[in-house]
């Protein structure tokens, strides 16, 4: 599963997002994706969220004390080679997350600018977007929006081939280094991730399959972080990424009543 030698300490990932008390999104998928690649994982936990395969009902961000002292005690003990932000709650929140990363300088930074989930709740503030594209997303190595948040961060929707040809640059445009722009959200049988970088477009093709996976955004950023700290160049963390994310989808079950499934990690 891991090509990491055992008798070393692993590469070591953080992720600062959102906990799911359902164990599919969030922190919960990050740190499963992170041990599934053989990564030591840390967390910085920005939200709480009151949820289950039903949906989201209720959420409460963390103070900002807080949120920086769980930052500084990661950052003061590990050599996070990684790391991925995912909900991140409000414009305070982002902005603290913003300042902390331009002072530590992790070598990768894997942003999912995530801002409402798949069962539509609010994840993020609107009035925190502003501030997501202002400060955090010049930061950012791999941007890993789906489409309702590129249309979101680009303030127009994306519907002909011409707008999503321009999306890349566009978004690229905001100073994130890379972006995957993720096809989950699109129609047809076939699901097509687009990846933008200084050398263009890389296509990514694959079967959509036949239900709802919960947690597959965090998921699909955890393990390009993961990738990118055990040495992957961008390009091929985000293959791997990709098709892990498939695979544990492929493989996925249903934990609860409501219809969304689990990934298997
Ligand atoms: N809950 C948390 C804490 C999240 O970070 C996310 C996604 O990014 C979600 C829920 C939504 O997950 P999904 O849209 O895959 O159901």
């Amino acid at each position: 599963k891991s090509n990491v030698p055992r008798n070393l300490p692993p590469p070591v990932a953080l992720t600062i997002a959102g906990s799911d008390s359902g164990g599919g999104a969030g922190i919960q998928a990050d740190l499963k994706t992170f041990h599934a690649h053989g990564v030591h994982g840390l967390s910085a936990i920005a939200a709480i969220t009151s949820q289950n395969t039903r949906g989201v009902t209720a959420v409460h961000p963390v103070p900002l004390t807080h949120i920086r002292s769980q930052l500084e005690a990661v950052f003061d003990d590990f050599p996070v080679a990684a790391v991925k932000t995912g909900m991140l709650g409000n414009a305070g929140i982002v902005r603290l997350v913003a300042r902390e990363l331009r002072k530590r300088k992790p070598a990768w930074v894997v942003i999912d600018p995530v801002m409402i989930s798949t069962s539509g709740s609010r994840l993020l503030d609107e009035d925190a977007i502003e501030a997501l594209i202002k400060n955090l997303i010049p930061l950012a190595d791999v941007l890993t929006p789906n489409l309702p948040e590129a249309e979101a961060l680009l303030g127009h929707p994306l519907r002909t081939a011409k707008q999503f040809a321009q999306a890349g640059h566009a978004l690229r445009a905001l100073g994130a280094r890379a972006v995957l722009l993720k096809g989950g959200h699109g129609r047809g049988n076939t699901l097509i991730d687009r990846y933008f970088d200084e050398r263009g477009l890389m296509e990514i093709h694959h079967a959509r399959l036949p239900r709802e996976g919960h947690g597959t955004g965090c998921t699909l950023a955890s393990a390009i972080a993961a990738e990118l700290a055990k040495g992957a160049a961008p390009r091929q963390a985000v293959r791997r990424a990709v098709a892990y994310v498939q695979r544990a989808l492929k493989n996925g079950y249903r934990p609860g009543a409501g219809t969304a499934f689990a990934l298997r990690h």
